[in-house]
């Protein structure tokens, strides 16, 4: 049975990176908030949103996300309601991409929130990629053109990597590109070994 890796870490931590890396070596990967982009634009969540939400957070039929975010940021009962329609909708795709990978005997989900969504207990095993805290303020400063303050605001939302690391399996340090790649080999090699013992 195809055995799921959840990796996560926090922001500008390198995640997708790593994920890419797993993908280059033939894992499966399904990118969890890229998904979740796609299917907040599926007919099915569009309508729960319009009913808890609202029809004003549309603009000419398209939701406004920046709107949205707007209104879950700093309200955590309008966050959950939202979380309430794009989690289970989530996984329901997730499930049906699961089984399109049947054959693959590991697959790689990765998600920024693993452990604040209670995920986690979904998976076989976790890998927490993290980075210092300064480099992933500067990586994020510079890939999507934030402040500082905007990045502070976002780590603030999520774990610390000391809450991620006590409840992973591994842990990748992500500072030179090439140690991070070989780690994740390493560890790839492992799971490998596990899942055929399992
Ligand atoms: P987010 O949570 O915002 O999606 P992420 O954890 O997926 O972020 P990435 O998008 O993989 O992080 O990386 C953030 C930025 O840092 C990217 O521009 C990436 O190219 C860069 N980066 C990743 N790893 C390193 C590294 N080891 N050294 C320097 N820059 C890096």
């Amino acid at each position: 049975m195809t055995k799921i890796i959840g990796l996560t870490g926090g922001i500008g931590s390198g995640k997708t990176t790593i994920a890419n890396h797993f993908r280059s070596l033939g894992v499966p990967v399904y990118i969890a908030d890229d998904e979740a982009r796609i299917i907040m634009q599926s007919e099915e969540v569009i309508s729960s949103i319009k009913e808890s939400f609202g029809g004003t957070i549309f603009e000419d039929g398209i939701l406004n996300r920046a709107r949205l975010a707007e209104i879950v940021f700093g309200d955590p009962v309008k966050l959950k309601l939202l979380n309430e329609i794009v989690h289970p909708a989530v996984k329901k795709h997730f499930k049906q991409w699961l089984l399109d990978h049947e054959k693959f005997p590991l697959v790689v989900y990765e998600a920024a929130i693993l452990f604040e969504s209670g995920n986690y207990k979904d998976f076989d095993w976790i890998i927490t990629v993290s980075a210092p805290l300064e480099s992933r303020i500067q990586r994020v400063i510079e890939r999507d053109g934030v402040t500082r303050e905007q990045v502070l605001e976002r780590i603030k939302a999520q774990w610390s990597d000391e809450q991620r690391v006590s409840k992973s399996d591994f842990v990748i340090e992500n500072i030179d590109p090439e140690i991070a790649k070989r780690k994740t080999e390493e560890i790839l090699k492992i799971l490998k070994i596990k899942q055929k013992e399992s």
